[in-house]
């Protein structure tokens, strides 16, 4: 046994800014490794989340996936941590709580892409909303 405290950490609906805040301890992140055994993270090739001593989520619940991973942390950890506003508060992505569901889509895939162009895959964005108006319209007989 290595004596070092074992640890998981993952990420649900955030930025990762919160994992990234932990690099930002620059050297003293080798004293704290000196500590700790990551068996389970983002950094970590590892599929199964494991039991450990201490579990760190950062981000919000925003999806059956991420509620699932929250279970898991909280069965298989004897201490869990919500590291960040948005795992603690809702945080950014927590602000979709504000709007519907029909608003959050209209607003992602058809005013967004109207304005933007283009998507994260480097295709044409307006399509989506394009399709829909066009949906919408009577079919050409022509
Ligand atoms: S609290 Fe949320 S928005 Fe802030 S750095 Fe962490 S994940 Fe990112």
């Amino acid at each position: 046994m290595s004596g070092r405290v074992p640890v998981a950490t993952t990420w649900l609906q955030s930025c990762s800014g919160c994992h990234i805040a932990l690099l930002d301890l620059h050297e003293e992140l080798l004293d704290l490794l000196g500590s700790i055994d990551i068996r389970y993270s983002p950094i970590v090739d590892v599929k199964e989340v494991p039991e450990t001593d201490l579990g760190i989520v950062e981000g919000s619940v925003g999806n059956r996936d991420n509620t699932e991973m929250l279970l898991k942390f909280r069965e298989r950890s004897k201490t869990l941590i919500a590291f960040g506003t948005c795992a603690c508060f809702g945080g950014i992505p927590g602000l979709r709580n504000l709007f519907t569901r029909e608003e959050l889509l209209r607003r992602g895939y058809v005013e967004t892409g109207e304005h933007c162009g283009w998507n994260s895959a480097g295709g044409p964005r307006t399509s989506g909303a394009r399709a829909i108006r066009q949906a919408s319209q009577p079919t050409c007989a022509g």
